[in-house]
């Protein structure tokens, strides 16, 4: 990833890509106290635009102040600057990646007096778990780690040092020859994926475990209210695994993964095994909105240029 050509908006200048670089005694890079974002931005009808980018900044917003970390720049500041990675980068379609640390001014558990940093970088990425993945599904297993109680790391913020347990997760159902865990939270209810939240569909209703546990994520948020808009009534609930097992469809939802079925968890169909109609509808109004050819979602997307 370092060696490429391209910018990096690094602490308000546009750097080039191979010397966006900092101390290896960085305090984040020591202890994972630091907050980030995934965005996309896609080629939609009317240009190339990214998708909930004001929601997006917020989240890294709200993030920082979980972590009692003070951004130096404004929202407005931070959301031109994730624009202007876009522009610069020539990119059609890409992936963002904001992201706040501390510097290294000195070691030790104490982040007090550090200065905070912030870069935003861009690049192509097509589907995070692919193209296939969106069409047939992806084959699942219940993690063997359980995902961060909320009062361990602070669920809400997304936050470098949570994502120790997701790679967890994820290498382990990798090796087991599965595409993605799911994680079971510290009292057994279906929380998550490694870096998406879940959705099942019952009888016609849409379910998702209550976020305690989990990312509140913005694809989540925008299938709700897509779903609502279809006059599909969605339920907030604890969910155990056992029912994911005999639900009608699955999905995951997730900036990167966008809307991917889930056709197997642990070694069980669910429903036909592969995608589903409703998450066939769900995926391909996501697509549309993403794509600019939602009239009523437009104000989801922020131009670049
Ligand atoms: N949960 C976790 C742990 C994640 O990393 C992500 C990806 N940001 C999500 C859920 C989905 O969030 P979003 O839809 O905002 O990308």
């Amino acid at each position: 990833m370092a060696d490429r050509d391209g910018v990096i908006w690094y602490d308000g200048k546009l750097v080039p890509w191979r010397d966006a670089t900092t101390h290896v005694l960085t305090h984040t890079l020591h202890y994972g106290m630091g907050v980030f974002e995934g965005v996309r931005a896609y080629k939609a009808e009317q240009g190339t635009a990214i998708f909930r980018l004001d929601e997006h900044t917020k989240r890294l917003f709200n993030s920082a102040h979980i972590l009692g970390m003070k951004l130096p720049f404004d929202a407005a500041t931070l959301s031109e600057a994730q624009r202007m990675v876009v522009r610069e980068n020539k990119l059609e379609s890409g992936y963002l990646r904001p992201m706040a640390f501390f510097g290294s001014e000195a070691m030790g558990i104490s982040a007090k007096n550090l200065s905070v940093h912030v870069i935003v970088a861009a690049w192509p990425w097509g589907t995070y778990l692919g193209k296939e993945a969106l069409e047939n599904g992806i084959r699942v297993k219940t993690s063997s780690f359980t995902r961060h109680h909320s009062n361990v790391t602070m669920c809400k913020a997304k936050a470098n040092g949570n994502y120790m347990n997701s790679i967890l997760a994820h290498k382990e159902a990798e090796m087991d020859g599965y595409d993605e865990a799911l994680l079971l939270d510290v009292d057994g209810f279906v929380s998550e994926g490694s870096g998406e939240n879940i959705f099942i569909v019952r009888d016609g209703k849409l379910y998702t475990p209550d976020p305690s546990s989990a990312l509140v994520g913005l694809t989540r948020d925008t299938i709700i209210q897509l779903a609502e808009e279809i006059g599909l009534t969605v339920i907030e609930k604890r969910i155990t695994r056992d029912e994911v097992y005999i639900a009608d469809e699955a999905f995951f939802t997730g900036t990167a993964a966008e809307v991917t079925p889930i056709r197997e968890l642990d070694n069980r169909t669910i429903g036909s095994g592969s995608r589903g109609p409703v998450t066939e509808r769900l995926q391909s109004m996501y697509f549309d909105c993403v794509h600019g050819r939602a009239a009523n979602h437009l104000d989801w997307l922020t131009p670049v240029a």
